[in-house]
């Protein structure tokens, strides 16, 4: 059986991508390697997933080392994303995947805040740490956009020497699960909690 990780790159690779014209505001254009409209695997629920373009952290032994190249990928408008979001209500929300999600964090933030507005809920995977980004926020508005309109960050590089295998939403035991909102914290309790993923951090978000 394949692990959590290897089913989640599988589920990249199959993803059919729609080429899509887009012009206008860049803030407003999203460039992905994948967007995958039902996955279990991405968090709690059923999740519309979004496998950005571009990545500078170039981890050894990514799963997903096609979505590297900031070339490439397709562009899509945020109210194309949203329009296929809208086209499936069972979904409980929406995860944003790499690629490094923070590279395009302005039109995100706007997906994000879109997403919530319809009571839907936002996860985002980052190869940087919470930290960092909260520094980078203070000169970078769309970075501090995102992070505003994030729910449960999962931060961190992915690790080799600390590959986890069965522990849910990570890759390697550096990674950690940060609710930044009371959604997150939903999430975070909605996430199982397996022996393997007993050395994942769990942080909850509090006032
Ligand atoms: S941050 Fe994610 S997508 Fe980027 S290199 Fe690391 S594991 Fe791969």
């Amino acid at each position: 059986m394949p692990d959590y990780w290897e089913r989640r790159s599988r589920l990249l690779r199959n993803a059919a991508v729609r080429q899509e014209t887009v012009t206008g505001d860049p803030e407003e254009q999203l460039q992905l390697a994948a967007v995958v409209t039902e996955s279990i695997v991405d968090g709690p629920g059923l999740r519309f997933v979004l496998f950005t373009q571009g990545c500078p952290h170039r981890c050894p032994g990514c799963h997903n080392p096609q979505t590297h190249l900031s070339v490439g990928g397709t562009f899509y408008s945020v109210n194309q994303i949203l329009y296929r979001y809208d086209e499936n209500p069972a979904c409980r929300g929406v995860t944003f995947s790499g690629g490094e999600p923070f590279e395009q964090a302005a039109a995100l933030a706007q997906l994000a805040q879109a997403v919530h507005a319809g009571a839907g809920d936002v996860i985002v995977y980052t190869g940087y740490r919470l930290e960092q980004l909260r520094r980078r926020a203070g000169t970078d508005a769309g970075i501090h956009a995102l992070l505003a309109a994030t729910d449960l960050l999962v931060d961190g590089p992915y690790v080799q020497e600390k590959r986890c295998l069965g522990a849910p939403m990570v890759g390697s035991l550096n990674q950690r699960l940060i609710a930044l909102s009371p959604r997150g914290n939903l999430l975070l309790d909605d996430i199982p909690l397996t022996p393997e993923g007993e050395a994942v951090k769990r942080i909850h978000w509090t006032e």
